[in-house]
C-alpha cells in the first residue's frame, strides 16, 4: 500500500534505523521514542492490526514474537513490554500492524 508509511519503510522508500530483519518481519527504532528502548516490530505484509495479522498469518505473528525477544535480549536484559495499540481511540496512528518493544523505563501510554 503506497499510502502506508510502514509499507514504504518495508519497501525501502523511507529510511529507518533497522535493528533486525527476517524474511517476514522488520524491526526499527521508533522515530519518537517513549522509552529508552523503543523498537517497532513490523510484519512486511500489510494487515491493519494485530488481530487481522493473527487471523491471516499466525506464523508471522509468532516470528514477530521471536524478533521482539531477540531485541529485548540484546537491549534490555530480556524483559520488556510489547504493546499493540488497536484502533484510533486506543492510540493507534499507523494502521499497519506493529508491536512496540519497550523497556521498563517506558512512561504511561498517552500518545
Ligand atoms: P501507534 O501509535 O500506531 O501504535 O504507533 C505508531 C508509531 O510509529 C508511533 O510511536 C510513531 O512515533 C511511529 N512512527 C510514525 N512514523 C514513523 C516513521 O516514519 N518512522 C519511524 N521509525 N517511526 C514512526
Ligand atoms: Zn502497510
Amino acid at each position: 500500500m503506497t499510502d502506508c508509511i510502514f509499507c514504504r519503510i518495508v519497501a525501502g522508500e523511507i529510511p529507518a534505523d533497522v535493528v533486525a530483519r527476517t524474511d517476514a518481519v522488520i524491526a526499527f527504532r521508533d522515530i519518537a521514542p517513549k522509552a529508552p528502548v523503543h523498537v517497532l516490530v513490523v510484519p512486511m505484509r500489510h494487515e491493519p492490526n494485530v488481530a487481522a495479522l493473527a487471523a491471516a498469518a499466525p506464523e508471522v505473528l509468532a516470528e514477530m514474537a521471536a524478533v521482539a525477544q531477540q531485541i529485548a535480549d540484546a537491549e534490555c536484559g530480556g524483559e520488556f513490554r510489547w504493546i499493540f495499540n488497536t484502533g484510533a481511540a486506543a492510540g493507534q496512528t499507523v494502521f499497519h500492524a506493529h508491536g512496540h518493544v519497550m523497556n521498563s523505563g517506558s512512561l504511561g501510554w498517552d500518545a
